[in-house]
């Protein structure tokens, strides 16, 4: 034998965990949530769900990364967990949001690739067809806040708003604007898009104060309907996890009252007039995560309200 061909024998014999990463893909319309593990060779592995929310995999390797946790929260994949078990053993905890199982495929090469592959459906299965009325803040003439240097609330609530809707229809869900881009409808306008149809009511603005030192996140609801609170409560909690800006609570909003008892929200994700705040803007990341754990809220509140 080569002393090549032994080299690589040598490297398949002990396979080294070196990284873990996450992330969504796409292909025809399907998404995935996936979890990938790189490594120096091709890991033997056994999968099974102690759990329906628990993918559990115990791969014959060596552990040479940060252990994690990995914290995911992407609406399937929770977080990621990896661990010395045995003896040559590593263990890996996919914990999930939804009870999805892995598809499991792999990339040869350097790093050797194992990629667990869950699928999105849940997603689509509830937002399919159900009536999203997207209130972009201010627009026009109206600018709201400004920030320190140039930002203006009208702009910026309409860039999350449009990530909102562009996922939303991604997942099938029937998107309705209050306003085009230029336009400053008035409140009574904006309310009269919601119809007997409408499942949510979310208006986007950012928060401002004159005070720049204030900076920080909030979601307020519509007082009218009883569990709105709880809503709203899901949604921060899932912005501010992701974003990791300071939490301005959660507060009734008199406005969103006027649209009786339909479920309403008023997201607040930045305070535009704070330095800090204002330069989270600028990453698009920013405005395509407050609208995906919106999203992802809105979905996690009904689905357990579903299960009571
Ligand atoms: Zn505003």
């Amino acid at each position: 034998m080569h002393l090549f061909n032994d080299g690589v024998k040598i490297l398949a014999k002990k396979a080294s965990l070196t990284n873990l990463r996450s992330f969504i893909t796409e292909e025809k319309g399907q998404q995935f949530s996936n979890v990938v593990i790189e490594s120096t060779a091709a890991v033997p592995l056994e999968i099974s769900y102690p759990r329906p929310n628990l993918c559990r995999v115990s791969l014959s390797a060596e552990l040479i990364m940060y252990p994690g946790p990995l914290v995911v929260r992407d609406g399937i994949v929770a977080e990621v967990v990896i661990k010395p078990a045995a003896a040559a053993q590593v263990e890996l905890d996919i914990s999930l949001e939804e009870a999805v199982q892995a598809l499991i495929t792999t990339v040869k090469g350097l790093p050797y690739r194992t990629v667990f592959g869950f699928s999105r459906k849940p997603l689509y299965d509830f937002y399919q067809d159900k009536e999203i009325v997207i209130d972009p803040g201010h627009g026009g003439a109206d600018g709201g806040w400004r920030g320190p240097v140039d930002l203006w609330e009208r702009d910026m609530a309409w860039q999350t708003a449009g990530e909102l809707a562009a996922i939303l229809a991604g997942y099938g869900a029937r998107v309705v604007l209050t306003r085009g881009e230029g336009e400053n409808p008035s409140w009574q306008q904006r309310l009269s898009k919601v119809g007997p149809a409408t499942f949510c009511f979310v208006s986007v603005h950012h928060y401002g104060n004159t005070d720049r030192e204030q900076r920080g996140t909030a979601v307020l609801y519509n007082p009218r309907l009883p569990g709105n609170e709880q809503l709203a409560e899901v949604v921060l909690e899932r912005i501010i996890n992701k974003v990791k800006t300071p939490a301005r609570g959660i507060k009734a909003d008199n406005e969103l009252a006027l649209l009786g008892e339909v479920p309403a929200l008023k997201l607040e994700p930045v305070t535009i007039t704070n330095w800090v705040d204002e330069g989270l803007l600028r990453n698009p990341y920013l405005h395509r995560k407050v609208a995906l754990q919106t999203v992802l809220g809105i979905k996690q509140y009904f689905r357990a309200g579903e299960k009571l």
